[in-house]
């Protein structure tokens, strides 16, 4: 890894880099965490756009299945590695969606999972730094906490439980925030910082934990709806295309506007009211049942998105209960196929 020392003498070269880079149009993009559920969606946008797309993933929660159809394309490459650790790639933009995001899977490794905001923003800030890449980080939400403002403004500092089972996400999300800010006031480095709310849609794991995708795969397969507490918290969930286009708009903003800024649905609905929809759009036969509350479940989530709006021109369009069907086709296919397999080699 270059130290960023060396970079000290070479400013006016990253001016001129930058200049060169704005007006070229296809560009070499590293997508950190490409394999996981958002990720697999910005690398196929992003070929699509007919840029070069470099994906690095350690798969700790990404699929192979995700990211296999993109494999045709000669623009893309895959490189296994853990951002804990250093990498130094030649790239003219950098999105950093490196880390587990589903409560149980961030909560399994809570040390690695704040390596990995930590260090992974670190290592990627200092690559951004000595090659002049425009930076892109997967801020979330839960840097808000159990909120006490609602709906959330990106002024709100939050309210946030430094050693409870979900620090490690929210508190190493709110370090690499912090991280990303100092590199650009001391290195010159432009970010941009996305703070996503609730995200759902195709490419997420039929295990990942997350409320969408286990209501809906326990609905397709007959089995107990599994309500935690009493299922009048709220959540505010966005359609994985509409967010997408939100990073894109994002990167597109003018050097001096680096965030944070929501992104995210503003409807928002009670976790049995996603339950009832799902019930009724699968035609699933399947039953609610109690679980216990995690500790430090967030009670309400709804973001503020006037900041998205004006200054990206930015708002989501899709619809929950449209965005919920496309979710359910994508399971519902997922699961046939896994069940064909499971039964081929039975
Ligand atoms: P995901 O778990 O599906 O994807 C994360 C990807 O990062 C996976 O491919 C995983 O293998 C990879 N990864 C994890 N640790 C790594 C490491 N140390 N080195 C290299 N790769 C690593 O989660 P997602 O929903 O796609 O989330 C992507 C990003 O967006 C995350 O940073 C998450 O915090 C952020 N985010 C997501 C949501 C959401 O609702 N989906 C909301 C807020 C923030
Ligand atoms: N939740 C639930 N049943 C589940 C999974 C989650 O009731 O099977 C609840 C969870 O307690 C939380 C909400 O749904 O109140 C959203 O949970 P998720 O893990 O999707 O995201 P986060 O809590 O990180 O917003």
């Amino acid at each position: 890894m270059r130290p960023i020392t060396n970079r000290i003498n070479t400013d006016s070269l990253i001016s001129e880099i930058r200049v060169l880079r704005s007006k070229q149009q296809a560009r070499h993009i590293l997508v950190a965490g490409g394999a996981g559920f958002l990720g697999s969606h910005l690398c196929e946008r992003l070929l699509k756009l007919g840029h070069t797309v470099i994906c690095v993933d350690n798969f700790s929660t990404g699929l192979e299945r995700n990211i296999s159809h993109l494999r045709d394309f000669k623009r893309f490459s895959v490189i296994r590695h853990d951002v804990v650790d250093p990498i130094d790639i030649e790239v003219d933009e950098i999105y950093n969606l490196a880390c587990p995001a589903s409560p149980p899977h961030y909560q399994a490794d809570p040390v690695h999972t704040m390596k990995t905001s930590v260090f992974g923003a670190l290592n990627l800030l200092e690559l951004a730094a000595c090659t002049g890449a425009r930076i892109f980080q997967a801020s979330t939400s839960e840097v808000y906490g159990d909120p006490l403002v609602h709906p959330q403004v990106e002024s709100y500092w939050g309210n946030v439980n430094p050693f409870g089972p979900r620090s490690c996400y929210d508190e190493g999300k709110r370090s690499a925030e912090t991280l990303f800010f100092d590199f650009h006031q001391r290195h010159d480095v432009e970010i941009k910082v996305a703070r996503i709310f609730n995200t759902y849609g195709p490419n997420m794991r039929p295990d990942d934990g997350r409320v969408v995708s286990n209501f809906i795969v326990q609905a397709l397969k007959g089995q107990d709806i599994t309500i935690y507490g009493d299922g009048s918290q709220t959540r505010s969930f966005c359609f994985v295309d509409d967010l997408i286009e939100g990073f894109q708009q994002l990167m597109a903003t003018e050097p001096s506007f680096t965030g944070p800024v929501n992104l995210g649905n503003p409807g928002e609905f009670t976790i049995l009211e996603l339950a009832e929809q799902v019930i009724k759009l699968t035609g699933s036969r399947s039953k609610m049942i109690r679980k216990p509350l995690p500790t430090d479940d967030p009670q309400q989530r709804r973001p503020d998105i006037s900041l998205a709006q004006s200054k990206l021109g930015w708002q989501p369009l899709v619809p929950l209960s449209t965005g919920l069907e496309r979710t359910i086709c994508y399971f519902d296919r997922l699961l046939t196929v896994e069940a064909h397999e499971w039964v081929g080699t039975a």
